[in-house]
C-alpha cells in the first residue's frame, strides 16, 4: 500500500521537524497521487517505472507551481513556471514527490548552516551538521522520511551530505542529467543527482532521469546503461587505484582505516589495487573556488530585484534598488562568493587568477584521463572528517572549503563519482567512501557499489 507507506513518511517527517530537513511538504498531493497508485495496482492498470517511490527535491530545483526559495531570502516567495527536467521525468514514471528540502542558500556550503531558514541537523548526532549543501536531502533519507532525493552536486553537495548522514550519494558525469530547472550555481560543475538508502534505488532514478534534453545544450546523448540491471552483475576484471595525494596529514585515522578495510576487501576478491598518483590534485580546492565563485557571480547577477524575485521598498534610485536589494536579501556566504567571482573576473586580474585556474582545470582533468587509462576506479574518502559539530567552522571559510578537499576534483574533471556508507567511527558517525570512474561509467560505480552494499552494508 503506496497510501500507508506516505502517511508514515509523512508522519515521519513530523516526530522529526525539529531536524529542519523540509522546507515544503505536499502532503495532499502526495496522498492523492499514492490513492490514485494504489488504485491502478488494484486493478491491474500499468503504472510507471518508479511507482511508489516517494522522493524529496531540494529546493533548488523546479517543481511547476511550487516555492523555489534556494534558501535564500531573494527568492523566498518566488513559484516555478515549469518542472525541471529530472523532476519531470521522476513524475512521468508514477515517482510520488513529498516535498522540498533545505539546503544551503543557492548551494553554497558544506554543512547546511547557510540556509537562510534555519540549520538542518543530523539525525545521528543532533549538534552536528548533515553537511551540505544537499543536507535536507541526505537527512530526508536517513531519517526515513522519503525513499530517496534529489541533490545538486557542484563541488560535493551530494556525495559529502550522503557521507555524513550515512546514505547513498551519486553525482553522474557532467552532461548525464539535464540541469533545466535546476537554479544555476556554477554552471560547468552543476549537476543533478540521486540520494538513496541503496544502490538499487539510486541506480533506478539515475536511469530515470539520465538523458538528453533540448532545454540544456550541455546534456548528453550518450546511451543510457540499464543501471539498475547491471548492478547485479558481479563486477570482474576490474583495476582500482588509490592516489597517494588524497592519504596524507589531513585524513582522519578512523576514517583511512575504514577504507583500508575496503581496500582489502577488494583485494580478497582478486581485484588489482595499485598506488597511483594525481600530481594536480592539491590545486583542485583552489581551481574550484576561482571557477565556481567567477560563474556564481555572473549567474547570480539576475538576482537585482527588478526582473524576479525579492525587492527593497522605496528605493532611492535604480543603483539604490540593485544594492539594497543584494545586500538585504543574500547571505553572507553568498556574498563573499560574488566578492571573490567579481574580483578574479575583473580587468586587471583575469589573466593571473580567471585565466589561470581554467588552465589548471585542464591539467586536473588530464590527470584523471591518464589515470582511467590504467585503471577502472579511483578510490579515496568522500570526507576528511565525519560530521563535525553545528558552528564549528563557520567563522573560518577556508576550514570549511577544505571539507570538499576529496570531492570537488570529480566536478573539475567532469566525471562521476560515488559515496558509499561503510560503517561508522567510534562516535557512531556515518563514515563514506568515494568511488570515481571514467566519463559516463556510473555503470561501474553502481556496480561496485552494490557489490561493497552486500559486506559493508551500514543501514
Ligand atoms: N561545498 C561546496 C561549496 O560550498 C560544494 C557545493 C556544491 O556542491 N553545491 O561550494
Amino acid at each position: 500500500m503506496i497510501t500507508k507507506k506516505v502517511e508514515s513518511y509523512l508522519q515521519t517527517i513530523s516526530e522529526k521537524k525539529h531536524l529542519n530537513a523540509f522546507l515544503e511538504i505536499f502532503t495532499d498531493e502526495a496522498l492523492q497521487k499514492a490513492h490514485e497508485l494504489d488504485k491502478k495496482f488494484q486493478i491491474g492498470e500499468p503504472t510507471g517505472k518508479l511507482a511508489g517511490l516517494i522522493i524529496a527535491v531540494k529546493d533548488n530545483i523546479s517543481i511547476k507551481g511550487k516555492r523555489l526559495t534556494c534558501a535564500s531570502k531573494i527568492l523566498e516567495n518566488f513559484i516555478s513556471l515549469y518542472n525541471a527536467t529530472a523532476v519531470e521525468k521522476l513524475l512521468n514514471e508514477d515517482a510520488i514527490i513529498i516535498g522540498k528540502t533545505n539546503l544551503d542558500e543557492f548551494a553554497m556550503g558544506s554543512s547546511n548552516e547557510n540556509s537562510a531558514f534555519g540549520v538542518v541537523k543530523n539525525p545521528f548526532d543532533e549538534e552536528r551538521v548533515p553537511g551540505g549543501s544537499s543536507g535536507g536531502s541526505a537527512v530526508a533519507v536517513a531519517a526515513n522520511m522519503c525513499d530517496a532525493a534529489l541533490g545538486s552536486d557542484t563541488g560535493g553537495s551530494i556525495r559529502q551530505p550522503a557521507a555524513f548522514c550515512g546514505v547513498y550519494g551519486l553525482k553522474p558525469t557532467y552532461g548525464r542529467v539535464s540541469r533545466f530547472g535546476l537554479v544555476a550555481f556554477a554552471s560547468s560543475f552543476d549537476c543533478i543527482g540521486p540520494i538513496a538508502k541503496d544502490t538499487e534505488t539510486t541506480a533506478r532514478i539515475l536511469e530515470v532521469i539520465s538523458g538528453y534534453d533540448e532545454n540544456d545544450s550541455t546534456s548528453s546523448n550518450q546511451p543510457i546503461p540499464k543501471y539498475s540491471e547491471l548492478i547485479k552483475e558481479t563486477p570482474v576484471k576490474l583495476k582500482f587505484g588509490i592516489p597517494k595525494e588524497f592519504f596524507n596529514e589531513g585524513l582522519d585515522e578512523e576514517i583511512k582505516s575504514k577504507i583500508f578495510d575496503v581496500i582489502e576487501f577488494l583485494k580478497s576478491n582478486s581485484f588489482e589495487v595499485k598506488e597511483i598518483s594525481l600530481p594536480y590534485l592539491e590545486y583542485s580546492i583552489a581551481d574550484y573556488y576561482l571557477l565556481t565563485t567567477a560563474e556564481a557571480s555572473s549567474n547570480l547577477s539576475r538576482y537585482d530585484g527588478v526582473k524576479y524575485g525579492s525587492r527593497v521598498h522605496e528605493p532611492l534610485s535604480i543603483k539604490d534598488l540593485y544594492t539594497k536589494t543584494r545586500d538585504e536579501y543574500f547571505g553572507t556566504e553568498v556574498k563573499r562568493r560574488i566578492m571573490l567571482g567579481t574580483f578574479v573576473l575583473s580587468a586587471g586580474y583575469y589573466d593571473a587568477y580567471y585565466l589561470k585556474a581554467q588552465k589548471v582545470r585542464r591539467l586536473i582533468q588530464n590527470d584523471f584521463i591518464k589515470a582511467f587509462n590504467e585503471i577502472d576506479v579511483i578510490i579515496s574518502p568522500t570526507t576528511p572528517t565525519t560530521a563535525f559539530k553545528i558552528g564549528e567552522k563557520t567563522d573560518n571559510p577556508l576550514a570549511m572549503y577544505l571539507s570538499d578537499i576529496y570531492t570537488t576534483s570529480a566536478n573539475l574533471a567532469g566525471i562521476p563519482a560515488i559515496s558509499i556508507p561503510i560503517g561508522f567511527d567510534s562516535k557512531n558517525l556515518p563514515i563514506g567512501i568515494q568511488f570515481m570512474s571514467n566519463f559516463f561509467r556510473e555503470d561501474i560505480l553502481l556496480k561496485m557499489s552494490y557489490f561493497i552494499e552486500k559486506k559493508f552494508n551500514s543501514n
